[in-house]
């Protein structure tokens, strides 16, 4: 009995001296439990995001990344590897950085209406998540009203075909008028030729039942088009409002929250018109900082929800906490 009192004595001290934990360890000693060491398992990465925008909920899923060994010369195209080393240096990033996927996927109450189809499935080992996800999300890919391509690349038209089919079999395509126009015409520049015969062939057959849209052109009630040319000749953005709150998605405006929001004017390789893209980034950066409009970005870091704020003659991107689940 006296051994007893003594044991409860030394977890009470210890309890009381903040080692509550310490107290435990003593207890799983006593007891004579097995203290294995747990496996390592690597990065776990959350994929799937859904919230709240007034009467609709938004899902944004992580359809994959890729992490490319140095942001010069797509960052900073038309400036040293030094000066972009620097910006790198001073937000505590390397050279080497991650690109993020990331579908939004909108409830209205009446339509489930995708932005984007995210990459080919099988294209890299850590993209084209997205059907799979959406499944895991608790949607059935027959369930999608709308697919809504932003604009003609890889990563946003590649999920539209699986194993040669519409991966959403019961959805119509929205595709920006000058977009489409763009690609049917044929006329790209060497680093699209790849990208062209893609669009031919997985994006083009969507056309004959396709809904095409101007700037301002509405989607659903509650989604409309914002003209974002530049990226490429004819990619949209599109502004979502209910009950007041509104959501910018805002596509490949800009691809990395440094580079392409703190320094908007530099060239980005990826830009099919650099000097417009630069004047669209420019425009809609101000847009969503002057009004406060939160973001969903494609390419920012998951959960790719934020805000942009002015700073220091450029932007910053001010990543959402918990602001919409209240
Ligand atoms: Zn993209």
């Amino acid at each position: 009995m006296a051994h007893d009192e003594t044991l409860r004595t030394r977890r009470q001290v210890l309890a009381l001296a903040g080692g509550a934990a310490s107290a435990a360890v003593i207890d799983a000693k006593l007891s004579g439990a097995a203290m294995a060491a747990a496996p390592m398992m690597g990065v776990l990465r959350p994929q799937i995001y859904r919230f709240k925008l007034g009467a609709f909920e938004v899902v944004n899923i992580l359809d994959g990344y890729i992490q490319p060994p140095s942001f010069h010369p797509t960052y900073g195209n038309d400036q040293t590897p030094e000066a972009v080393a620097e910006v790198a240096k001073a937000n505590g990033l390397s050279n080497k950085f991650e690109t993020h996927y990331v579908p939004t996927l909108v409830n209205t109450g009446k339509e489930l209406v995708l932005f984007d189809a995210g990459n080919p499935s099988g294209r890299q080992p850590t993209t084209g998540k997205l059907r799979s996800l959406i499944e895991t999300a608790g949607y059935k890919p027959e369930q999608i009203d709308v697919v809504v391509i932003t604009h003609g690349h890889p990563d946003h038209i590649g999920g539209l075909i699986t194993d040669g089919k519409p991966t959403y079999p019961n959805a119509r395509v929205v595709f920006g008028e000058v977009e489409f126009d763009f690609w049917k015409k044929g006329v790209v520049r060497e680093a699209r030729k790849d990208n062209l015969e893609m669009f031919n062939r997985i994006a083009v057959p969507f056309g004959e039942k396709a809904t095409f849209l101007k700037p301002e052109g509405e989607v659903v009630t509650g989604i409309r088009a914002v003209n974002a040319f530049g990226h490429s000749p004819g990619m949209m953005a599109y502004h979502i409002e209910s009950e007041g709150q509104r959501l910018l998605v805002w596509a490949d405006v800009a691809n990395h929250y440094v580079m392409a929001i703190q320094k908007p004017e530099w060239h980005v390789g990826f830009d099919d018109i650099k000097d417009m893209a630069a004047a669209t980034r420019k425009r809609i950066l101000d847009m969503a900082s002057t009004d406060r409009v939160p973001v969903a970005g494609f390419h920012m870091p998951f959960p790719s929800i934020g805000f942009v704020e002015k700073a220091g003659g450029g932007y910053r991107w001010v990543p959402a906490s918990y602001q919409f689940n209240l």
